[in-house]
C-alpha cells in the first residue's frame, strides 16, 4: 500500500491562466478541511529546485478567488528538464516532508510531473490550467471560459469601429496548435470567417468568401485568425494579400496577445477551479495519484496523466458547420 499522504505541495507552471488562484485556494482549503498540511511552491518547477516553499493555511488564500494570474507565480524551468534539476527538486520535497505534489499547468508541466513520478515514485496530480483548451480528459481547461469572454468583448469593441469605417479586420487570437478559442469566439462575435490550424481554407477561397459577403450587402467584416493558422501567411501577410486582391475595404489587423491570459476569472472558471482542487486533493488522499482531474459530461473525472499528455483535442465539427451557416 502507498504511504499515507500528510503534506501536499501545490505549484503553478507554464503559461498562467485565469482560475489558477481559485485552484490554489481550493487545494489549500481542501487540505485544511482534511487536516493535511499544505505548502505553496513559488515559480513552478524553479521554486521546487530552489526550495522556495511557503506553508499555506486556509486564511492564506483569502481574497484571491477573483484574481487573475497566480499568487504563486509561474515559470518555465530549463533545469527541471535535466535529471540533476529533478534530483534537487526531489531532495527539497523530502527535506520538507512533502508526500504529494499538485501541478496546475498545461501538457508540458504534466510531462515534467510524470517524468518526476517515474524517476522517484513521487505521487503527483495534475489540474489543467491553460487558456487554449488543448488537453484531453477535460471538456474545459481552467481559464478557457474567461479567455473566451475576454476575446468576445474585444471583438465587440473592434466591430464598433469596423462598422463605422467600412473596415475589414483580421483579429489574431491565441491558439498555436488548436482553434478552440478562434472557433468559439468567432461564432460568438459574429465573424465572417474563422481561420484555424485544423482547417486550411486557402487564400483564394478566403477572398472569394469575403467578396461574396460584400455582394450580399455587408459593409464591414471580421475575420478571426488563430495564431497557429496554417493558411501559410502570418496575419500581416494575410492583410497584404487581401489588400492586393480585394477592393473596397480598408483592411486592418489587431493582435490581441497577452490580454487574453489576464483578467478576473469567470464564474464558470471559479467553480471549475474549486471543483478541480477538491477532486485533486481528495483523490490523492484516497491513494489515487498520477492522474489529471477534468470535467467530463459535467462530472469531475480522473484521466491517467499519460493519456492526458499523449492525446490531442479535436475541433468540434458541429461548431465549424454552425460558423459556416452563420456567415451566410
Ligand atoms: P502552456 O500550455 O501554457 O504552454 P505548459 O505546462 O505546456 O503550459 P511548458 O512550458 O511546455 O508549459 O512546460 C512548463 C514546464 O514544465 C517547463 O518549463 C519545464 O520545466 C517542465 N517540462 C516540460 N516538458 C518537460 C519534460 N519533457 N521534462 C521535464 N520537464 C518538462
Amino acid at each position: 500500500m502507498s504511504k499515507a499522504i500528510k503534506k501536499i505541495a501545490v505549484l503553478t507552471s507554464g503559461g498562467d491562466s485565469p482560475g489558477m488562484n481559485a485552484a490554489i485556494r481550493s487545494v489549500v482549503r481542501t487540505c485544511a478541511y482534511h487536516n493535511v498540511d499544505c505548502v505553496g511552491v513559488y515559480r513552478g518547477y524553479e521554486g521546487l529546485i530552489e526550495g522556495d516553499f511557503k506553508n499555506m493555511d486556509a486564511r492564506s488564500v483569502k481574497g484571491i478567488i477573483n484574481k487573475g494570474g497566480t499568487i504563486l507565480k509561474s515559470a518555465r524551468s530549463k533545469e527541471f528538464r535535466t535529471k540533476e534539476g529533478r534530483q534537487k527538486a526531489h531532495e527539497n520535497l523530502q527535506k520538507a516532508g512533502i508526500d504529494g505534489l499538485v501541478v496546475v499547468g498545461g501538457d508540458g508541466s504534466f510531462t515534467g510531473a510524470l517524468i518526476f513520478n517515474q524517476e522517484f515514485g513521487f505521487p503527483v496530480m495534475g489540474i489543467p490550467g491553460t487558456i487554449d483548451n488543448d488537453i484531453v480528459g477535460t471538456s474545459h481547461t481552467l481559464g478557457f471560459d474567461t479567455a473566451l469572454n475576454t476575446v468576445v468583448d474585444a471583438i465587440d469593441k473592434i466591430r464598433d469601429t469596423a462598422s463605422s469605417h467600412n473596415r475589414l479586420f483580421f483579429i489574431e487570437v491565441m491558439g498555436r496548435d488548436v482553434g478552440h478559442i478562434a472557433l468559439n469566439t468567432g461564432i460568438a462575435g459574429g465573424a465572417e470567417e474563422i481561420l484555424i490550424p485544423e482547417e486550411d481554407l486557402g487564400l483564394e477561397r478566403l477572398v472569394e468568401s469575403l467578396n461574396k459577403s460584400r455582394k450580399t450587402g455587408k459593409t464591414s467584416s471580421i475575420v478571426i485568425v488563430a495564431e497557429g493558422d496554417k493558411i501559410g501567411k502570418n496575419i500581416f501577410e494575410l492583410k497584404e494579400y487581401v489588400d492586393e486582391n480585394m477592393e473596397g475595404y480598408d483592411v486592418r489587423v489587431s493582435v490581441l496577445g497577452h490580454m487574453q491570459r489576464g483578467g478576473a476569472p469567470s464564474c464558470f472558471d471559479r467553480v471549475l477551479a474549486s471543483r478541480m482542487g477538491v477532486k485533486a486533493v481528495e483523490s490523492m488522499l484516497n491513494g489515487e495519484t498520477n492522474y489529471m482531474v477534468g470535467l467530463i459530461n459535467s462530472k469531475m473525472e480522473l484521466t491517467p496523466l499519460d493519456n492526458a499528455i499523449k492525446g490531442k483535442t479535436k475541433i468540434n465539427l458541429e461548431l465549424l458547420r454552425v460558423s459556416d451557416i452563420m456567415s451566410t
